[in-house]
């Protein structure tokens, strides 16, 4: 298989939680596989990592795991079997109504939110399911909202009902949420992605449950209020996510790619791997090939800086979910041949130092790896071999998009895996070592076994002496491998 930068990570579902699948969708480049904890029981999710583990280690790759928490997402209750259409100019009452069995039809909705009559108010802007039908509230009384539908079409199932999300109560993560996260825990994961984030707070009460050595938290960026404060929500967080289907709910549809072109930049100065999520490759869902428009979406992506790809329910229920994951990979290593390697780094420039942040070990990551890009230029080496513990020397390298390969190289197999998020990071685990001469030395020592480099080669070497909670990377080493 042709080498490729771009990670890809794919929604494990219905369609793809059988041990062989989950096999052939590793083998057709799965970097990470995303569990939606949404739908379905705790203990599906905690069977499908099991399969995952296993699948990851007869294929003997290092695969990420990556739940979803679902967030103060609010729905309506089901609708028909058959759905039912709205009409454009009619009125739907609104009702809050958070039973499990609440039905919805043509004329009254039923509502899973408590105080959505407080939260609610006259000329609010209400889209329903992927916004393609919207109501605008007309009235609102003690028990019912009454709304006019300004954009008619079918409803099924329990569609999401799309509130002003700036003024709810409901807070992300939910109780809920914490609950899920204790179970999963348990068993471990190696990132955890957090639904309709709004502020920076939002990620620090997860990182008060996980810990700072635990899963890597995405904040998915969905609401406008995360993206009016995106710098201080990407410093609070270990990576973002472009999640592009309820953005384009709570943003104007048009504004969608320039938000996510800017994610991207803002999130890789940082250091922090970014996800380009949903519909990329989506008629795949049905047919074996995606369209010209979805081939063209995926390589902009990558143009853009993008860290990973994403599938979602391309893989989960799709029928096609390993041609997914495959034609995925083949549209990205090829995007990568025409990606602007040097003119990404050199754009950088400023940015590309400590930005808000300004602890001491964060900036002597942002100069040393600076310092081995040039190097990595004018020394013209075969690789940039980075030694890193918790895989922040690897994502600050990884930030310059360098023509040579990085080899990350840890002592951790939580890090190993959760490099199935960083651009162009190949995992090497290796075992702990305490001098930087010791770390260089077994770092080329694993390179040259994994075949990666070979004698006659010269490699920059990033290392920290010693590893340890307090170590930054501080060593640059360009090593002439015999
Ligand atoms: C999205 O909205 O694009 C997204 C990734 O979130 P969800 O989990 O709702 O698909």
């Amino acid at each position: 298989m042709e080498q490729r930068r771009t990670k890809i990570v794919a929604t494990i579902g219905p369609a793809s939680d059988d041990p062989t699948i989950i096999g052939s969708l590793i083998g057709a480049g799965m970097d990470m596989a995303r569990l939606g904890l949404a739908h379905g029981p705790i203990e599906e999710t905690i069977e499908r990592i099991a399969r995952i583990r296993t699948a990851a280690s007869e294929a003997r790759r290092h695969v990420g795991i990556m739940v979803d928490l679902p967030g103060p997402k609010v729905r309506a209750g089901t609708f028909p079997e058959a759905g039912v259409t709205l009409v454009e100019g009619n009125l739907v009452e609104l009702i809050p109504d958070e039973r499990p069995g609440a039905t919805s039809d043509a004329t009254h909705i039923s509502v899973t939110y408590a105080d959505l009559l407080d939260d609610v108010t006259p000329g609010d802007r209400v889209p329903l399911g992927d916004g393609g039908v919207e109501l605008i509230i007309d009235d609102v009384s003690s028990d019912r909202a009454v709304a006019v539908v300004v954009s008619g079409g079918l409803l099924k199932g329990r569609p999401g009902v799309t509130l002003a999300t700036e003024n709810l109560k409901l807070s992300t993560p939910t109780p809920n949420d914490f609950r899920l996260l204790d179970a999963v825990l348990e068993v471990g994961v190696d990132a955890v992605a957090i639904s309709f984030v709004r502020s920076p707070a939002d990620v620090e009460r997860t990182r008060s449950v996980v810990g700072t050595e635990g899963p890597l938290l995405v904040a998915k960026i969905e609401t406008r209020a995360a993206v009016n404060s995106i710098d201080a929500v990407i410093a609070a967080s270990d990576a973002v996510m472009v999640a592009r289907g309820d953005l384009g709910v709570r943003c104007a549809l048009e504004d969608v790619p320039h938000i996510q072109k800017h994610i991207i930049r803002s999130g890789v100065s940082y250091g922090r791997p970014v996800i380009t999520a949903t519909q990329m490759l989506e008629s795949m869902v049905h047919a074996p090939q995606p369209t010209r428009a979805e081939v063209t979406d995926v390589a902009n992506a990558v143009f853009d800086g993008t860290s990973a790809l994403m599938l979602s329910g391309e893989t989960a229920i799709g029928a096609h979910p390993v041609a997914a994951v495959a034609t995925m990979a083949r549209i990205a290593v090829r995007a990568e041949k025409d990606f602007d390697h040097l003119g990404w780094g050199a754009r950088l420039g400023r940015e590309q130092a400590a930005g808000a942040e300004d602890e001491t070990s964060t900036r002597m990551h942002a100069a040393i790896s600076a310092a081995a890009w040039r190097a990595a230029i004018e020394a013209d080496v075969s690789a940039i071999l980075c030694c890193t513990r918790t895989g922040a020397t690897a994502r600050s390298i990884a930030r310059f998009r360098p023509v040579s390969p990085i080899v990350g190289i840890t002592p951790s197999t939580q890090t190993a895996r959760q490099m199935g998020l960083m651009w162009g990071v190949e995992p090497v685990v290796t075992g702990e070592h305490t001098s930087a001469d010791e770390i260089i030395w077994f770092a080329v020592e694993a390179a040259v076994n994994a075949g990666i480099t070979k004698p006659g080669d010269v490699v920059a070497v990033l290392a920290g002496s010693p590893y340890g909670p307090e170590a930054a990377t501080d060593v640059l080493r360009l090593v002439r491998v015999h």
